[in-house]
């Protein structure tokens, strides 16, 4: 569930509080969480690591250390990271990692689903990780031009909103900033992604920019487990055009939203402003 813009929040949160920092102890409970590897030889081999950047690419949160290693946490549908400013933590049966810092704090990693994963990669390892899972572009970024998001969607026939969702075309876009750009851009999510005209695609880039954005700077949204690392939710939720409303009007033009699905997910939009047929 958590997206760009949650992931990129809690980058922004962590980053000053984590950057600098060695890593004294860790202690993981969950064997999912590092799978193939075993959770107590992850945790040995983090142990010492100094932290020297905290990133992000698409919805990956990466841990970036002085060794040159990388540590690529995905969240997946419900893991969450907390660094409460003061004292510990409750106690809390999903809570499957923590890392204790040498300024004495606690990072805990809480995943109510378990889907979420911790891959330690040596250096010089990252952009083959990446690469083999076809990751695309950073929407934020100078280099996701209309030409770059043209040549990702060519000739291809899955709807465009699945597209969006398997992460090629634009890294770190999901179900919810995916419905809400496609509103912004007034293209039908069911719309085959290779059948999109340049202006189409034009809009659509600055709609999955101005989404985004527009989700980092409400925190992200909080439906259901998303809170960033001082266990605040997120107001974007607050914000949605359509994810999530069927019946109620739309925005721009009182129509009331519709739901589908595309990428065998729930998907909403405006069958005014969506047309699948433009023209
Ligand atoms: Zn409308």
């Amino acid at each position: 569930m958590p997206e760009l813009p949650e992931v990129e929040t809690i980058r922004a949160r962590l980053a000053p509080r984590l950057e600098g920092r060695t890593i004294e102890h860790v202690e993981i409970s969950d064997p999912r969480l590092t799978r193939p590897e075993p959770p107590e030889a992850i945790a040995a081999e983090l142990e010492g690591e100094r932290i020297t950047a905290v990133g992000r690419r698409g919805k990956y949160l990466i841990l970036g250390f002085e060794s040159g290693r990388h540590l690529l946490v995905h969240l997946r549908m419900t893991g969450t990271v907390e660094h409460p400013a003061l004292g510990g933590f409750a106690a809390d049966p999903y809570r499957r990692a923590v890392v204790r810092l040498d300024d004495g704090s606690d990072v805990a990693y809480r995943d109510v689903r378990r889907f979420g994963t911790w891959a330690l990669l040596e250096p010089g390892e990252l952009a083959d990780y990446f690469a083999a899972r076809r990751l695309g572009g950073e929407p934020l970024e100078r280099g996701f031009t209309t030409r770059t998001l043209s040549r990702a969607l060519a000739g291809r026939r899955a709807p465009i909103k699945a597209a969006l969702l398997d992460q090629r075309a634009a890294a770190g876009v999901g179900n919810i900033y995916a419905d809400e750009a496609l509103w912004r851009a007034r293209i039908h999510p069911l719309r085959p992604a290779g059948s999109l005209e340049e202006d189409d695609i034009a809009r659509l880039r600055k709609a999955i920019r101005a989404a985004l954005e527009l989700g980092i700077s409400r925190q992200g949204a909080t439906l259901r487990d998303y809170r960033d690392p001082d266990g605040r939710r997120g107001r974007m939720q607050r914000e949605f055009t359509v994810y999530g409303r069927a019946g109620e009007p739309c925005p721009r033009c009182g129509t009331p939203i519709e739901k589908t699905r595309a990428g065998g997910r729930g998907t909403w939009y405006c069958p005014q402003c969506q047309r699948l047929h433009p023209g």
